[in-house]
């Protein structure tokens, strides 16, 4: 397993700068209101694919030899990975494929096949499409790209580059967190650009799979039931374990019911529509507000994709009924 370190995360930095504008990072003064606290929001939701894992895409696909590359990639994801592998492929003119499950999203397809990749929709789970993605790997020597490498890391840690040379003394920056590239990319940056910045990971208590394997030192396999696409890993993975052991400062669990208020607050209160993985950092604002209670905090929106299916719920998301709210009083969440 290969470690990636600040060098890696510089390199990266001059390859995206070539691809990708920095993304904006703003604040609104009615967020800060409802949250109580000096609220950045890292815009990655208006990447070109609509989340931050386009920046480990083109860092990967950049670091292969030219004519390594010609031969291809493929990769296995439900989602935002898929797009990002796509993306990266599309601009460096190589073959792709995305092994995905037979029922994933349809929106979602629709967006990798519209980059110019080659879908395959087979099996009930994205570990058969893991296994189908193997298997295209050696059948047609593409090169396999795996959820948690070190480039990708070193990739997605841009954004946490971004956020602290335009905000260096913030209290504490949350991160959502499925597999854990990006916490782990914003312990890396963090440890060398902004050491007393608290890192402070977030993940829906109905996929709880990173946080237990951070709580007991090892990666553990977890029941994955949340809402939030971007969040549902099963399992914990090894190398982001790895960089942010005793490294972070903190790892909250929110409700789904939390993810969804907090997307409707993005929505009425910071013009922006998220999907729900990108909600989740403002929604571990609203479940523990006596954390972040005056101090300058940064929220990565994470993504944009949100489905036509889960606006209704968005619109509809009710700050009375939901049990988070016992930590939170009904007048600051609704201000
Ligand atoms: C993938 C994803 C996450 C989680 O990121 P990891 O690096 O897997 O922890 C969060 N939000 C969105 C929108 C994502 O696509």
């Amino acid at each position: 397993m290969r470690i990636p370190n600040f060098t890696d995360v510089l390199r990266a930095r001059r390859v995206i700068g070539q691809h990708l504008t920095p993304t904006p990072m703003w604040s609104y003064p009615v967020l800060d209101a409802s949250l109580r606290a000096k609220v950045y929001v890292k815009h990655e939701n208006v990447q070109p694919t609509g989340a931050f894992k386009i920046r480990g895409g083109i860092t990967i696909l950049s670091s292969m030899d030219a004519e390594y590359r010609k031969h291809g990639v493929v990769a296995y994801s439900t989602g935002n990975h898929a797009q990002s592998i796509a993306y990266a492929a599309h601009l460096f003119g190589a073959p792709c494929v995305i092994a995905m499950p037979e029922r994933a999203n349809a929106e979602k397809v629709r967006a990798v096949r519209a980059w110019g990749a080659e879908v395959l929709l087979e099996g009930a789970t994205v570990d058969e499409a893991a296994t189908n993605a193997a298997r295209v790997s050696v059948e047609r020597g593409m090169r396999l790209i795996h959820a948690d490498e070190a480039d990708l890391v070193a990739g997605v840690a841009t954004c946490y580059v971004e956020i602290f040379e335009s905000m260096p003394d913030l209290d504490a920056v949350i991160v959502p967190v499925g597999s854990g590239t990006g916490v782990a990319a914003a312990c890396l940056v963090a440890a060398s650009m902004a050491p007393k910045c608290r890192v402070v990971a977030v993940q829906s208590e109905a996929s709880p799979a990173a946080h237990e394997s951070w709580r007991l030192g090892k990666c553990v396999t977890q029941s994955n039931r949340t809402i939030a696409e971007g969040l549902a890993t099963g399992r914990g993975y090894a190398l982001p374990q790895e960089i942010i052991r005793g490294k972070l400062a903190d790892f909250i669990l929110v409700s789904d019911a939390s993810i969804r208020c907090a997307q409707r607050l993005m929505l009425t209160h910071a013009h922006t529509l998220s999907e729900s993985a990108g909600s989740a950092a403002v929604a571990a604002v609203l479940s523990y507000p006596e954390d972040f209670a005056g101090q300058r905090i940064a929220v990565v929106c994470s993504g944009g994709n949100a489905s036509e299916r889960e606006m209704p719920e968005v619109l509809c998301a009710d700050f009375k009924r939901e049990s988070f709210e016992r930590t939170v009083p009904i007048a600051a969440a609704s201000a």
